[in-house]
């Protein structure tokens, strides 16, 4: 096992680096990609930020991330993405510029209509982005080393997923993506995620849902053509998508470049590509210009410090 600090800071630091990638090219088409790649990290585009300007996807992540510093408190993590989306607490620059629908609807029904945490989330079928998917590594994270049963932590990261994002298909996300980063955890290599893979079909096994994400658990699904991977903000093809970057290269700069231009959805693919390669790689793999590059670095590190230090 390695020490839980230092691979939290290459699992959120990997992440926040992926979405700042991705947020110039946002809703970019792949075509346009494979004219105009993106090499390095950039400012502007899409949403007119600065350079290493990390989008929802880390925003989130952080505040759940500092809720976590006083243990699992659905409530807290609520109000704290509240803060984030009302108030701006945790952004880059001081102001939030991208927000999922059913997640404003599901922050509304806790801010606005007095609902409790774990009723607030949304579970119809087409309540399936990745909304909840990009911002569960954290309690993946707090939940390796507790003396809890396994059960109880599937409880604790769909609870997690639940706040904003209720359906079952998001909730098995979420718990696959799990599985993956414990295994990665314990044993940082592409076996170890192909160990989190069977972990997971194990556990999963009788939930309706897991048949939606079939292609993942077939080690043939890594071999398959770019264009058989969809890069929508489909929270079954931005899993697809993610895991197929991280079994196709060899380095974090490589998966997170080759998620980033498969266009779409492209900083949370590669922020979700991003952590499970910075669990693999380690920190030092995530080049030091990028993170250099990277807005409030010290204070995401500060918040891994608070929780894990
Ligand atoms: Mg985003």
């Amino acid at each position: 096992m390695r020490d839980l600090f230092e691979i939290s800071k290459a699992v959120m630091v990997g992440h926040a680096v992926a979405d700042a990638l991705g947020v110039p090219v946002e809703f970019k088409r792949r075509s346009y990609l494979d004219e105009n790649p993106v090499v390095d990290m950039m400012g502007y585009g899409t949403h007119y930020v600065p350079k290493g300007c990390w989008s929802d996807d880390t925003s989130m992540s952080l505040c759940t991330l500092d809720s976590l510093a006083n243990g699992v408190d659905y409530a807290d993590i609520m109000k704290k993405f509240c803060e984030w989306y009302g108030q701006s607490k945790y952004t880059a620059t001081g102001a939030v510029f991208d927000c999922g629908i059913t997640t404003s609807n599901a922050l509304s029904q806790f801010s606005i209509n007095d609902i409790p945490p774990l009723e607030c989330g949304f579970g119809e079928e087409f309540d399936n982005g990745n909304g909840s998917l990009m911002r569960i590594h954290p309690v993946v994270l707090y939940l390796n080393n507790r003396p809890i049963d396994l059960d109880l932590k599937m409880e604790i990261i769909a609870n997690v997923s639940k706040l904003t994002h209720s359906h079952e298909r998001s909730v098995v996300g979420c718990g696959i993506y799990a599985f993956i980063l414990w295994a990665l955890l314990e044993n940082p290599t592409k076996a170890g995620v192909e160990k989190g893979l069977l972990d997971a079909i194990r556990y999963f096994k009788s939930s309706p849902e897991i048949i939606t994400y079939y292609r993942i658990f077939d080690m043939d699904f890594y071999k398959s053509a770019r264009e058989n991977v969809k890069s929508s903000g489909y929270v079954v093809d931005t899993l697809e998508a993610a895991l197929w970057c991280l079994m196709t290269t060899d380095s974090y700069k490589e998966c997170v470049l080759k998620a980033v231009n498969l266009g779409e959805d492209t900083d949370t693919v590669a922020a979700v590509a991003g952590g499970l390669a910075g669990a693999l790689y380690g920190y030092d793999s995530i080049p030091k210009e990028w993170r250099d590059t990277l807005l409030k670095l010290d204070y995401i590190e500060s918040l891994c410090s608070k929780v894990f230090g």
